[in-house]
C-alpha cells in the first residue's frame, strides 16, 4: 500500500489574495450577535438569528448563506454580502497507508503584503475514536531540542476561527456532518498536539475550544478534548478554569538540567513547579486524570533509572504517562530508543500501577507524526532534502 497524495487547487504562493470578506466560521455566540448587529439586524431579533446561525454552521456545516433556508432572504443576500462562510484554504491533502490524514492549511500573512503562512492538521482514525490534532500556532517559538516545529522561523498565532476552521474542514472531507451521536462520529476527539504551543496562544485557543464543545453545535465534550502543554505554568489553571479541558504535559525528563535542554521552558518553570500546577489541576481526579507525555530519546531520557525517578515524581498526582517514541527528522541529533529499552521502561511504570501505553507513530509515510509537523513553506536546505530522501529510502 502507499500513501495519496492530492494537492487541492493549489494556488502559487505569488498568486495568493487572502479572502477580503471575513469569514463567520469560527465565531462564538457572542461574535455572531456582534456581526449581525453591525448588518443592522434589530436588536430583538439578534438572539434568535445568532441561534439559527449557529445551528446551520456548527451542525449542518453548511458553505454558503444560500442553503440557509430558515433565515430570510433578505438577511440571506445581506450576511452573503459581507462575509462568507470559508475554511482555512486546503493546499494539499495526504492520506496514510493507515488511514491518518493529513492537511495543508494555507493561511493569510499577518500584515497587508505578507506571505501567506501554512499549518498542518492530522485526522487520526481508532477503531473506537478519531482523533483530529489542531495546530494552534504557525511555528512555535520554545524551540525544544527534539520537535521540528520549533526550528521553524516564522510564528504567528492562529485566530480561533482557525483553530475552529481545522474541526470544520476536517468534518467537511471527511463526510462527517450531521451525524447523530458522538459515538459514531468521524472527528470524536481533539487533541491540541499539532504545531506551537496552545498555552501561548490562551485565548484564541479558549474561544475555540468553547466553540468546539457546544453542546448544541460542535458537541464535542470536554472530556474528549486534550491540550497538550510544555509547561505554561501560569497559564495551567486557567486552562482548567476558563477551558476545562483534559490536560497534557510534555514532561519528558526528570531532572531540571535534562529538562532545561530537551524543554528550554523548564529554565522559566522547572519540573517542581510544573508537577505543582498539575497537582492543583482544575477538576483533577482519578476519573480526569493528566496525561504525561515522555518522548523516549536514546540514551538521554530512557534509562531504568529515568523510569523509577518519573513514577516517584509523579507520586500523587491523578496521571497516566504516554510514552512517545522519538520521531526523527531530517538534521536532528536525537534517535528513537531501542524497542526493548521502551519496553524495560514501560515495565517499570507498568509495575508502579500505571497503564503505560506507548503510542503507536501514525502516518509516519505522510511525516503527520508528532513532532514532524513544520510548515512547507520554509525551504529545506540541501542537508534536509539528502536526509529526507535518506529516510523514504529506508522506510
Ligand atoms: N507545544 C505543545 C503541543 C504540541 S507538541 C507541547 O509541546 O506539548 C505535541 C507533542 O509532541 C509534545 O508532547 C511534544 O513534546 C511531542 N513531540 C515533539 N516533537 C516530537 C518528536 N520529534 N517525536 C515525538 N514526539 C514529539
Ligand atoms: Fe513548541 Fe511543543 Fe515543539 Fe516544544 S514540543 S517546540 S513547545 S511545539
Amino acid at each position: 500500500m502507499t500513501a495519496q497524495n492530492l494537492a487541492i487547487e493549489k494556488t502559487p504562493l505569488e498568486r495568493y489574495v487572502a479572502p477580503e470578506k471575513p469569514s463567520l466560521v469560527g465565531l462564538s455566540r457572542e461574535g455572531l450577535g456582534e456581526a449581525l448587529t453591525a448588518l443592522e439586524v434589530p436588536a430583538a431579533q439578534v438572539k434568535m438569528r445568532v441561534q439559527q446561525l449557529w445551528h446551520w454552521i456548527y451542525v449542518r456545516g453548511v458553505t454558503s448563506f444560500e442553503t440557509m433556508t430558515s433565515v430570510s432572504k433578505d438577511l440571506r443576500a445581506t450576511l452573503a454580502e459581507h462575509h462568507t462562510l470559508a475554511r482555512p484554504e486546503v493546499v494539499a491533502e495526504q492520506i496514510s497507508a493507515d488511514g491518518t490524514r493529513k492537511w495543508l492549511l494555507r493561511l493569510p500573512g499577518e500584515h497587508a503584503g505578507e506571505n501567506p503562512h501554512e499549518v498542518e492538521c492530522v485526522y487520526i482514525p481508532e477503531i473506537d475514536r478519531g482523533t483530529l490534532c489542531l495546530s494552534s500556532q504557525v511555528g512555535c517559538t520554545l524551540n525544544c531540542s527534539f520537535c521540528h516545529t520549533g526550528t521553524q522561523r516564522l510564528v504567528r498565532n492562529l485566530t480561533a476561527g482557525e483553530i475552529v476552521g481545522q474541526i470544520m474542514i476536517a468534518r467537511d472531507r471527511l463526510g462527517d456532518w450531521n451525524a447523530s451521536a458522538e459515538t459514531t462520529r468521524k472527528v470524536s476527539n481533539i487533541v491540541m498536539m499539532g504545531m506551537g504551543e496552545p498555552l501561548y496562544n490562551f485565548e484564541a485557543v479558549r474561544d475555540a475550544l468553547l466553540v468546539a464543545q457546544d453542546g448544541d453545535g460542535l458537541g464535542i465534550s470536554r472530556r474528549r478534548i486534550t491540550l497538550s502543554t510544555s509547561g505554561v505554568v501560569p497559564m495551567i489553571p486557567r486552562a482548567g478554569e476558563e477551558i476545562g479541558v483534559m490536560l497534557a504535559v510534555s514532561l519528558h525528563a526528570v531532572r531540571d538540567e535534562l529538562r532545561n535542554e530537551l524543554v528550554p521552558l523548564n529554565r522559566k518553570y522547572p519540573i517542581k513547579q510544573l508537577l505543582e500546577a498539575c497537582r492543583n489541576y482544575p477538576g483533577v481526579s482519578n476519573a480526569r486524570r493528566i496525561t504525561f507525555e515522555y518522548v523516549m530519546l536514546k540514551g538521554i531520557n530512557d534509562s531504568i533509572a529515568d523510569a523509577k525517578e518519573l513514577v516517584r515524581l509523579l507520586k500523587g498526582i491523578p496521571a497516566k504517562i504516554n510514552l512517545i517514541p522519538f520521531n526523527p527528522w531530517p538534521g536532528t541529533r536525537y534517535e528513537c530508543s531501542d524497542w526493548e529499552q521502551i519496553e524495560k521502561f514501560s515495565q517499570v511504570v507498568f509495575d508502579a500501577g500505571y497503564a503505560s501505553p506507548v503510542r503507536t507513530p501514525r502516518g509516519r509515510d505522510i511525516l503527520a507524526a508528532c513532532g514532524q509537523l513544520k510548515s512547507a513553506t520554509e525551504k529545506l536546505s540541501a542537508r534536509e532534502r539528502l536526509a529526507l530522501r535518506a529516510m523514504a529510502m529506508t522506510d
